[in-house]
């Protein structure tokens, strides 16, 4: 296998499982591009499967409801009035959107759509707390943070203290961990320089039907039972910044690229 990953021009004609093919072209793993009508991601586990931190209640309204509305409203858009971007990728259609008050409506429903995929996939049941022992990520807590206690103070002030509504985000930003917010439908998708590595929802409909006003309460459970630190490991290995700055990180990425031509 290791000769095959020598030769790029084997790799292109490979058909990989999932959606990630490497193109030879740029010497890079890309992700297919979805377009437009798009599809609502399933979630990655069942709807009861958070509870009793988040509910099957909530989780019914919020991905059924909230995140099917996103998706429906940018859909309806794109077969409409934004038709000249119908062949964009989500990743794409943000960042074409992104600052443009005549595409406001457009780039919030596209944003939305993007920012509760990952929401959903920065959820695991039976995890948070701290990172497992000796993994990158904690080595980048420890790194960066100065520890995990310390990361868990800044990112719980950084999601309580959204004004209304928004996330709180842990980040990769010009090679360093930070924890970060946006407003609204804001996403460091589309923010040169930043990539995200973990979110937590804080608009009212994330949490209410469970917690009411406590949203500090909720940010606890979340960080202690639910953060998902697979996913964010598997984010901080992605971002280009990690990896020319991480002997480990780009070990990593050959690691991947085995398991991709093997698949
Ligand atoms: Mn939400």
């Amino acid at each position: 296998m290791l000769s095959d990953l020598r030769k790029p021009e084997e790799w292109t004609k490979r058909r990989l499982s999932g959606v990630r093919r490497y193109c030879g072209c740029r010497g890079r793993w890309r992700v297919a591009r979805a377009q437009a009508p798009f599809a609502l991601p399933p979630l990655p586990y069942a709807d009861n499967a958070l509870a009793p931190v988040i509910s099957a209640n909530t989780i019914g309204f919020h991905y059924g409801k909230h995140h099917k509305g996103y998706l429906d409203a940018m859909n309806a858009a794109l077969a409409g009035p934004a038709k000249d971007l119908a062949g964009l990728s989500l990743l794409d259609l943000m960042k074409a959107t992104a600052g443009k008050p005549e595409r406001a409506a457009l780039f919030n429903a596209a944003a939305q759509t993007w920012n509760h995929t990952f929401y959903w996939n920065s959820l695991k049941p039976g995890t948070g707390g701290k990172p497992p022992a000796g993994s990158r990520i904690a080595a980048r807590l420890d790194t960066d943070f100065g520890g995990y206690d310390k990361f868990r103070e800044t990112m719980k002030a950084m999601a309580v203290g959204q004004f209304a509504s928004g996330w709180g985000r842990l980040v990769i930003e010009n090679g360093k961990l930070a924890c970060v917010r946006t407003p609204n439908a804001e996403t460091p998708a589309t923010v040169a320089g930043r990539t995200p590595l973990l979110t937590i929802d804080v608009w009212e409909h994330a949490y209410y039907l469970d917690y009411q006003n406590r949203r500090a309460d909720y940010v606890d459970a979340l960080l202690d039972k639910l953060i998902n630190w697979e996913f964010a490991d598997k984010n901080l290995v992605q971002d280009r910044t990690f990896i020319g700055r991480s002997r480990a990180g780009a070990r990593e990425v050959v690691t991947l690229l085995f398991v991709f031509a093997n698949n």
